[in-house]
């Protein structure tokens, strides 16, 4: 039998925002301009190697719509990265920013490349040339970047000097929040990297309190142990919650009796981030991973991971989306009618850009906001949010995502009314 073609992440988020906007009965104006997106940059620029060599690299930056305040968004290194799903991502922060409160639109990037393939200097010279050709096409207070799947706080720190750079010296200070996610001494915030993990970790704790659940002893699976996934894990085993299955680009590992994350946080860091040849769990097959029984799955790593395929072979209650479209269209009404409930990516790991929102703001009046007042504020931006999303779904009788778009895009919806269109 010939396979169905899987939709792509963009054609995902384009028939999951239709869902919202025919239920809605969104203006249609307003709905022809969150269709596209406002700019798609695209630039080819080259790079010396170690060994002397050029090579030219595609970057990527999609600014998908600011009607709510300065694109913002994440930049990722990975070979899947093209302009559809910048496109797809992009989209997801214009949701995601509206549906937290905060004055952000939704802007995505990155660099089609195995990030694995170049040594240290080498991505210091891509960051830094990337920075460079998009130029005035970023800035302060009109597109934000910030780190995603393969950047870290490091190379915020790159970009930020290398931004800075380009302007005069009296106006470097004034610019630092060029970026947000950079290390803590340069500007960053306290508790940012594990922001979108403890986010997540508020949404799983509204839902079991909803469930009368108690998270001690409940088990946990996780897709990618990187930034989003090790800090979800970290603060579940705060919780007393149980880790059984772990899965990441390097393989697949399970333990009924549990997973110390810890230890496995220490592994990974000697073994270049995987999660393979861990001692304290077993190597199973990635069948055995999605049909593994827990309580909850946290994706965390990357897009349409959970399909058509892989949906009918959980045995998991809720699904948390740390990562940005992990649910195909396919799989999530699988999921609906086995009765899995869904916290959606632009609600559970809304975390991250909260803590970018602080750290913009921090740097913007030149304070530095102490890791308490931090996660407090987080908590009661992310607890909002749910409580928002879960009400509208109850109202509308539909599904959290859907929901969390409605609140989403009615809030865009009103601004554009109140402000209307030039001319
Ligand atoms: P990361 O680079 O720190 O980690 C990515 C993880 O995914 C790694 O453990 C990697 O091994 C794993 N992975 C890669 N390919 C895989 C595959 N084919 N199968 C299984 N695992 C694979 O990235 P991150 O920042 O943790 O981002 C993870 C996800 O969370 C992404 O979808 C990202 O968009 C989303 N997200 C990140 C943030 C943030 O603040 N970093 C915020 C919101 C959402």
């Amino acid at each position: 039998m010939e396979k169905v073609k899987q939709k792509s992440l963009i054609e995902n988020v384009q028939d999951q925002f239709n869902k919202a906007a025919d239920l809605m009965k969104l203006d249609i104006g307003v709905r022809k301009i969150l269709a596209s997106p406002h700019n798609e940059i695209v630039t080819n620029f080259p790079v010396m190697m170690d060994d002397g060599s050029i090579e030219v690299f595609k970057g990527y930056r999609v600014q998908h719509n600011n009607i709510l305040g300065p694109y913002k968004g994440g930049l990722r290194y990975h070979q899947t990265i093209d302009q559809g799903a910048v496109m797809g991502l992009a989209a997801l922060m214009t949701w995601k920013t509206a549906l937290s409160g905060l004055p952000f639109g939704g802007a995505k990037g990155g660099i089609q490349m195995d990030p694995s393939k170049y040594s240290n200097k080498e991505i210091e010279r891509i960051t830094r040339r990337f920075t460079f050709a998009l130029g005035d096409n970023i800035g302060p207070d009109y597109d934000i970047p910030a780190p995603d799947v393969n950047t870290n706080s490091q190379m915020m720190a790159w970009i930020m000097d290398t931004y800075l750079s380009t302007k005069s010296p009296a106006e470097r200070q004034n610019n630092i929040h060029i970026v947000t996610g950079k290390p803590v001494k340069s500007g960053g915030l306290e508790g940012r990297d594990a922001a979108t993990g403890l986010g997540v970790v508020f949404t799983i704790e509204e839902w079991a309190r909803d469930k009368k659940m108690d998270l001690k002893g409940a088990t946990y699976t996780v897709q990618g142990f990187g930034k989003v996934g090790y800090w979800a894990a970290h603060f579940m085993n705060k919780l007393g919650a149980k880790l059984v299955a772990v899965q990441d680009h390097t393989g697949t590992i399970g333990n009924a009796n549990g997973i110390d994350v810890e230890d496995l946080y220490k592994h990974t860091k000697k073994n270049n981030g995987g999660v393979n040849g861990y001692k304290g769990a077993s190597e199973i097959s990635s069948n055995d991973f999605f049909s593994t029984a827990a309580d909850i799955f946290i994706p965390a790593a990357l897009s349409d991971q959970v399909t058509g395929e892989t949906a009918p072979m959980l045995k998991v209650k809720l699904i948390a989306e740390g990562a940005n479209g992990p649910t195909n269209t396919e799989g999530e009404a699988i999921c609906i009618a086995k009765g899995i409930d869904i916290i959606p990516d632009i609600l559970c790991n809304a975390g991250g850009v909260i803590a970018s929102y602080f750290e913009w703001l921090q740097n913007k009046r030149q304070e530095t906001w102490e890791l308490a007042e931090v996660n407090d504020r987080l908590k009661k931006k992310v607890v909002l949010a749910y409580r928002n999303v879960f009400n509208t779904a109850a109202e509308h009788k539909t599904d959290t995502r859907t929901a969390a778009y409605i609140v989403a895009i009615s809030k865009i919806e009103s601004v554009y009314k109140e402000r209307g269109i030039f001319p």
